[in-house]
């Protein structure tokens, strides 16, 4: 049964078509199992509108059409069509990019200045991969024995792909753009909290052409749709972005399910260092992007702030005036302010019970430290000073505009203080000594090293993690690499 389309009207004024079905096989569709999500606006905690939810069945439907679109349609073809295809989707996002922005605020909460920004990157980086979708090269291996080896790199086959509600377009396309430019077909969950720019993509994939069957995206629940495409014995990769904890398990089911390829994007509690000779002008910015942007909710986060003692006593002041001044916090939609809302309650509520810790575990308090108003999830930035690195505001992710500042001595202190963590995601190093940053950035453990930057991404550049941040990579080459495997040819004369 075709699903219904909604005429919403975003707070700047952009009235469109919200396709509200599961997209399937190209069409919109409504769930077997007549559920639906409710989606609210976390700047209003008012909703927007009803989407439908999917259930196994629905997943299984999916992953049919996903199974003989890979046999049939986008993995034989010639692949300089996959890239026409994704090139097209591209220019359809960037004619339609202050809508989906404003799509992407309304739904998420965020700050539609960042939105804008999260478009860019998206559409940039579905051209990106396109451009690598004739360059599934191999090498030829001499072994000096007379035989000719060589590799190709082939598709894995059909992807599951499950996204939070942070990044919910960025996300999005990190899984897609790869796994659609080396030949794979997929089948995407969108966080249930933010499926509406997930299903507009949708649209866009059919006015692009995209074969059907090739782009699958069903809302639903994790342990529904989510464990679905975990366990299916037709998928041959899953690539998750999401909590630590969800990643171990999902690590585990598809393991046990059979062997599907696994790449995990999860939490962070990154360390940023301030050294004595940093530029104080220079560095503010940075620690500001690197803890308030996305109101926090970024996995790589700089949320951990170390600075060096001989500078320390300056920058204390310098970033809370700055931050006062600078962060400000309100409607996602007024693009002088920095910092919108907080995606969803239980989100609100943890950021709150973190704050509450950190006031009990005796930190102090430098800036912030409550929520604002009535109406919507809206947080203060907040820092904290005068920590211990026992405390849990130290050591677990809060995912909200929340930071810790240490004092450290030596570089071997720092990167000690950096290091001791079970996450290894994100990291920042404020120098202006060429020796520090180069010195440091080898010894810390982190998937990122941002030196005089911070939440710096660049479509060319892998993004990911180590430790319990996860592994795999998101965009670059070994994104696109990771949606292939290696076969070897021997052949004897
Ligand atoms: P989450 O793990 O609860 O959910 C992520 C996604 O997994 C959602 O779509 C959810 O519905 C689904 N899911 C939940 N249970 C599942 C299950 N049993 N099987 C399959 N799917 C399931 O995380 P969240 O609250 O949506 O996102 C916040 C977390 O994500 C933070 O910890 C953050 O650090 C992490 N994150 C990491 C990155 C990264 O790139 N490393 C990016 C964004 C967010």
């Amino acid at each position: 049964v075709k699903a219904d389309f909604v005429k919403l009207t975003t707070p700047n004024g952009f009235t469109y078509e919200q396709p509200t079905g599961l997209f399937i096989n190209n069409e919109f569709i409504k769930s077997q199992g007549g559920e639906t999500i409710s989606v609210e606006d976390p700047a209003t905690g008012k909703k927007l509108v009803d989407v439908q939810s999917g259930t196994k069945d629905d997943t299984n439907y999916a992953v049919d059409c996903a199974d003989k679109a890979f046999k049939t349609s986008w993995s034989t073809q010639d692949p300089k069509e996959r890239a026409r295809v994704m090139f097209k989707l591209a220019d359809l996002m960037e004619q339609k990019k202050d809508l989906i922005a404003s799509i992407e605020s309304m739904d998420n909460g965020k700050a539609l200045r960042l939105a804008k920004g999260d478009v860019q990157i998206s559409i940039d980086f579905i051209r990106s991969s396109a451009g690598l979708a004739d360059k599934l090269d191999g090498r030829s291996i001499n072994t000096g024995d007379g035989y000719v080896n060589y590799t190709i790199r082939e598709p894995v086959g059909v992807c599951g792909q499950i996204i939070p509600w942070n990044f919910p377009l960025m996300m999005l396309t990190w899984k897609i753009a790869p796994a659609l430019a080396a030949g794979n077909t997929l089948v995407l969950k969108p966080a249930s909290p933010t499926p509406l720019n997930a299903l507009y993509f949708a649209s866009l994939c059919q006015e692009a052409g995209v074969p059907a069957g090739v782009v699958n995206i069903i809302p639903g629940p994790g342990r529904g749709v989510g464990e679905t495409l975990t366990t299916h014995p037709k998928i041959r990769k899953i690539a998750f972005t999401g909590s630590t904890g969800t990643g171990k398990g999902i690590a585990i089911k598809a393991a046990e399910s059979n062997l599907k390829k696994v790449t995990l994007e999860l939490g962070g509690k990154s360390a940023h260092l301030v050294f004595d000779d940093a530029n104080i002008e220079k560095t503010l910015p940075n620690l500001v992007n690197g803890i308030f942007l996305n109101a926090g909710q970024i996995c790589s986060s700089g949320s951990r702030i170390y600075v060096q003692e001989g500078i320390y006593d300056k920058l204390l002041p310098a970033l809370q005036k700055y931050v006062e001044e600078k962060v400000t916090v309100g409607s996602p939609f007024d693009e002088t302010k920095f910092q919108g809302a907080i995606n969803n309650k239980m989100q609100f509520d943890t950021i709150m019970k973190y704050i509450a810790i950190g006031k009990d575990e005796g930190a102090k308090i430098l800036t912030g430290g409550e929520s604002i108003g009535k109406d919507g999830y809206f947080v203060k930035p907040t820092i904290f000073y005068d920590v211990r690195e026992d405390m849990r505001i130290v050591k677990e992710e809060i995912f909200g505009p929340v930071v810790t500042i240490s004092k450290f001595k030596t570089i071997e202190d720092g990167v000690a203080m950096a290091n001791d963590s079970e996450f290894g995601l994100g990291s920042g190093v404020q120098t202006e000594s060429v020796s520090t940053a180069l010195k440091v950035s080898k010894m810390l453990k982190a998937g990122t090293v941002w030196v005089n930057t911070y939440n710096d991404f660049h479509s060319a550049v892998p993004f990911g993690g180590v430790k319990q941040s996860g592994y795999g990579r998101e965009m670059g080459i070994e994104a696109f690499e990771a949606y292939t495997s290696v076969k070897a040819v021997r052949i004897k004369f």
